[in-house]
């Protein structure tokens, strides 16, 4: 006889509405398929991206709605056809959780670019129309394929935030090789970008900080920041005309990227990920003179995040992180609004 495994119900915090403060509520995992591994979560990082979804500012919102996309955790149950995890491993989940697996971007191991739509962790439709539940909670149960592994080296807190904020900056610094004779620029100190900071010293680049202000200097360089500049000061951008290879911008609100721009060198690339919820505008003629890129990015694959994970471990680099409560959660939402995060917050999931 066969028993069909029954969805288990688990604590979590949601969004009831549009831009309705998080509350406790219960949610229902699916039971552990074939390929599945249960997590008991551990950590979850908040991203500004949580935020800009449940505020519906990139469009409209599933509801409730419980964010998380930076999640570590321990492996508690695995599906009979899963090779690549054993209970008890410690494992992550970042921003996506399926994709269609066949089309040539998820072959080349781009899922963040699947033509079908990759799905992702939270407000996102799953493959069988049950809206995704992100990592505001105490378990998740995800495909194997879509599962990271967490090296020992790395802690599980301080882990949490690399599964986006690392991979998001690790991809485009290791798309435009930054490295040693490379000058490296990271707009906005935040979740994101001091991961940039700390994964491009570690490249060996040359780091500059911009920032709104020199508040922050002292971190900024100790996370391995060369040079740290304030864009409030309008010297700021003569100072630095045509001096970067590479900026990667990480703000959150539309910025005057011609002024950006002219802090390239020839043949300069300004990767912007940062996701603002209005449109920016830009004069041509700042690409055309120098030769100059203006390239979005998104997330990384999930090989490129395994690889990302390795290589945070092997330089032993982790997100700088104030771990809170749940109950702490929307307290944090306005912290991370006023720029006043240092520079990740992580829930603690037995809080939840
Ligand atoms: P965050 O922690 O809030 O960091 C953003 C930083 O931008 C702030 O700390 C601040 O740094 C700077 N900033 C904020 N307001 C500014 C303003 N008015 N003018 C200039 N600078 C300002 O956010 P995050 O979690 O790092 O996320 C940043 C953005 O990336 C969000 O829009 C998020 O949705 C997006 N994102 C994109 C991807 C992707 O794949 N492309 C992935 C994850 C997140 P200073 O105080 O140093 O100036
Ligand atoms: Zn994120
Ligand atoms: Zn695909």
């Amino acid at each position: 006889m066969t028993t069909t495994p029954a969805a288990a119900t688990v604590p979590a915090y949601a969004a009831p509405t549009p831009g309705a403060p998080l509350e406790r509520t219960a949610i229902a995992r699916r039971p552990v398929g074939e390929h599945d591994v249960r997590i008991e979560i551990k950590y979850s990082g908040i991203c500004h991206s949580d935020i800009h979804q449940i505020r519906e500012g990139w469009g409209e919102g599933i509801f409730p709605m419980v964010p998380g996309h930076e999640i570590t955790g321990v492996v508690t149950e695995v599906g009979p056809g899963v090779t690549r995890f054993s209970v008890g491993d410690r494992a992550g989940v970042g921003c996506m959780v399926d994709s269609c697996r066949e089309c040539d971007h998820c072959r080349a191991g781009n899922e963040q670019f699947c033509v079908r739509g990759s799905i992702a962790t939270y407000n996102a439709l799953d493959k069988n129309g049950e809206p995704t539940l992100g990592g505001y909670s105490t378990h998740i149960v995800v495909d194997q394929a879509f599962t990271l592994r967490i090296p020992d080296g790395l802690p599980l807190d301080t882990a949490a935030p690399l599964l986006c904020a690392g991979i998001t900056l690790y991809s485009p610094l290791a798309a435009r090789q930054a490295g040693p004779g490379k000058k490296v620029a990271v707009v906005g100190l935040g979740g994101l970008g001091h991961m940039g900071v700390k994964i491009a010293h570690a490249m060996g680049a040359e780091v500059t900080v911009l920032s709104q202000s020199l508040r922050k200097k002292d971190d900024g360089l100790r996370l391995g920041a060369d040079h740290y500049y304030a864009t409030d000061d309008p010297e700021t951008f003569e100072k630095l005309a045509g001096t970067f290879d590479l900026i990667v911008s990480t703000v959150s609100v539309p910025l005057p990227l011609d002024d950006y721009l002219g802090m390239l060198s020839a043949n300069g690339a300004l990767v912007n990920v940062g996701a603002p919820e209005a449109p920016v505008s830009l004069n041509l003629l700042s690409l055309i003179g120098g030769g100059k890129a203006l390239i979005g990015s998104n997330i990384g694959g999930i090989r490129e995040t395994q690889e990302m994970l390795d290589f945070c471990a092997e330089h032993g680099l982790g997100a700088e992180i104030e771990v809170i409560g749940a109950d702490g959660i929307n307290a944090a939402y306005e912290r991370v609004l006023s720029s006043d995060v240092r520079y990740r917050f992580v829930i603690d999931a037995s809080t939840i």
